[in-house]
């Protein structure tokens, strides 16, 4: 998608501060962290949002996860525990329209609504 910020850090026409990065999968620090850890994992396949997700990026999906799990010891959370963030459309608060998943860590994320 030529318009869409993510992409273009996939590109690399935008900088990005990468932690991982394989052929299908970037994760990148957030520009604007809530949190001592906040990185973003996308898939290099635009998918707009959750909603958008066909039955042929299940796998992908899933892989996704365990590149969080990949990051978070890396950067030394596994332990201490994080959380998995993904907004999704406009109620969920989704800013950016290509999927990302937030991994939050580095303090007690006291905010939870559920
Ligand atoms: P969301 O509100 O779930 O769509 O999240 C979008 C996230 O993208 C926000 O946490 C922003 O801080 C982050 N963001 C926006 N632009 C950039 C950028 N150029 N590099 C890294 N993160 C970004
Ligand atoms: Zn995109």
């Amino acid at each position: 998608m030529n318009d869409c910020l993510f992409c273009k850090i996939i590109k690399g026409d935008i900088p990005s501060d990468k932690v991982y990065e394989d052929e299908e999968i970037l994760a990148f620090k957030d520009i604007n962290p809530a949190a001592p850890i906040h990185i973003l994992v996308i898939p290099k396949k635009h998918i707009s949002s959750l909603i958008d997700i066909e039955p042929e990026d299940e796998m992908l999906i899933g892989k996704i996860y365990s590149v969080i799990n990949k990051i978070a010891e890396q950067q030394g959370v596994k332990e201490k525990g994080y959380r998995v963030i993904v907004n999704c459309g406009e109620d969920g608060g989704q800013e950016v329209m290509h999927l990302h998943f937030h991994l939050l860590a580095g303090r007690k994320l006291g905010e939870k609504i559920i």
